[in-house]
């Protein structure tokens, strides 16, 4: 627990609900989103960047550990305290000021507390996202300490692609305030060092409010389902669809079968796309965007298209695979003077003949082709259009 003269600066600085002590009250910001926990000192809720400096000055002049935290939905025990109950969490979830939009710029003047699935809210009027996707709902702040990547990586990048400017108060006995970038694309006017902020994790110091690019919402979106027939597959496949279909990917992501299980097992409503059959060892989910209407471009028949001639060139290479397997297996007496031939009944993983049927855990090692029904890949399109994101 802080020290009684700690708590009294604090609870006089930023009121009585800026300081959280009760134990139960302390909880939910020492657990972690999914693993570990922590003991703090106390939890300080500030409402302004004036807060946060005093603060932290406090902090660093009392020789006081503390820790920034956002949503708390890091994943490697960063935004939680030690068991010690030594460290002050600096909680920025009462910085939800300003959120400026504007249209002209493509940027959006945000406060650190503002959760993604907010500022997006604010921004869906305006036909624009921040196209960062992933299954949690951070803050900005967190965001960006942790250069936070998501589903869209693969199209749009991390934050530090989207952060043109930074305030952020440094950890020293001031608090001193420091603006980074000017919300400006190109700005060579000053040393970049906004770039050492994001992903910093709060190591030096407390981001109380940003500049971000955001981007203008698709007009189609499709998403495709991909059943690799094994591993190694996978990357051949990605490679193929940024060649054929690259300018328009906006997703790419590996599901394995146990974690597909667990969510068709355990929420009723959603749809088993695997037509209720058990799902295969690992899928891809692959998304397509565009900001073309359809008239001028059908997404979905685009897509279509690229994914059938992978799957008609993987069957056509299979083929020819198969076609030199068979005088290894029976080798002409030419071949056999020349080298020595095996057979068996394992071909390797580009060309298995097996045709969709779903792997057991037991599969896992076995060849598992793309191709299954009718030779064509299987595969589930799904059309979207404006709005749904
Ligand atoms: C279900 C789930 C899925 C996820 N998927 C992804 C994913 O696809 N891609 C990905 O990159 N991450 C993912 N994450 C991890 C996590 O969501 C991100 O790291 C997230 O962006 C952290 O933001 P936060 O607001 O929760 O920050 P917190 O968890 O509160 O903090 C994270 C770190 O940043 C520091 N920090 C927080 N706020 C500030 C601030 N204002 N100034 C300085 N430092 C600060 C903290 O001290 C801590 O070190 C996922 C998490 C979950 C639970």
């Amino acid at each position: 627990m802080a020290a009684p003269e700690d708590l009294a600066f604090f609870e006089s600085l930023l009121g009585r609900d800026g300081v959280v002590t009760d134990e139960q009250d302390r909880r939910r910001f020492e657990t972690a989103a999914r693993y570990g926990s922590g003991v703090a000192a106390a939890v300080i809720r500030p409402r302004t960047t004036q807060e946060v400096s005093a603060s932290v000055g406090h902090c660093v002049r009392r020789r006081l550990p503390f820790l920034p935290q956002s949503a708390n939905t890091g994943l490697v025990l960063g935004s939680t305290p030690d068991p010690t109950g030594r460290e002050i969490i600096i909680s920025l979830e009462r910085l939800r000021e300003p959120l400026a939009v504007s249209r002209d710029d493509r940027t959006v003047v945000v406060g650190a507390g503002v959760r993604l699935s907010d500022l997006n809210k604010a921004l869906e009027p305006h036909g624009l996202m921040l196209p960062i996707d992933l299954a949690a709902d951070p803050m900005v702040g967190g965001m960006i300490a942790t250069n936070t990547g998501g589903a869209r990586f693969v199209r749009y990048g991390g934050m530090r692609r989207h952060t043109l400017g930074l305030e952020v108060v440094l950890a020293d006995e001031q608090g001193s305030l420091l603006q980074l970038g000017r919300g400006l694309r190109k700005d060579n006017s000053q040393l970049d060092l906004l770039d050492l902020f994001v992903g910093s994790c709060g190591a030096l110091g407390v981001i109380t409010l940003a500049t971000l690019e955001v981007r203008h919402r698709p007009a189609q979106r499709a998403a495709v389902l991909i059943v690799p027939r094994d591993d190694d597959a996978c990357l051949e496949i990605l490679h193929q669809v940024e060649a054929g279909a690259g300018d328009f990917l906006s997703a790419f992501e590996g599901m394995y079968q146990g974690a597909m299980r667990i969510a068709f097992g355990r929420f009723p409503a959603l749809r088993n796309p695997f037509a209720g059959a058990e799902a295969p060892y690992f899928a891809i989910l692959a998304e397509f965007a565009t900001g073309l209407e359809p008239s001028l471009l059908p997404l979905d028949a685009v897509v279509r298209d690229t994914i059938e001639r992978i799957a008609r060139d993987d069957a056509n290479r299979r083929r020819a695979l198969w076609a030199s397997r068979t005088p290894l297996g029976h080798p002409p007496q030419s071949l056999r003077r020349s080298a020595r031939c095996w057979g068996g009944d394992r071909p390797g993983p580009f060309i298995s003949p097996r045709s969709g049927v779903p792997l057991s855990p037991r599969d896992r090692r076995r060849p598992h082709p793309v191709v299954s029904r009718g030779g064509a890949l299987r595969l589930r399109t799904r059309r979207r259009w404006r709005g749904s994101f």
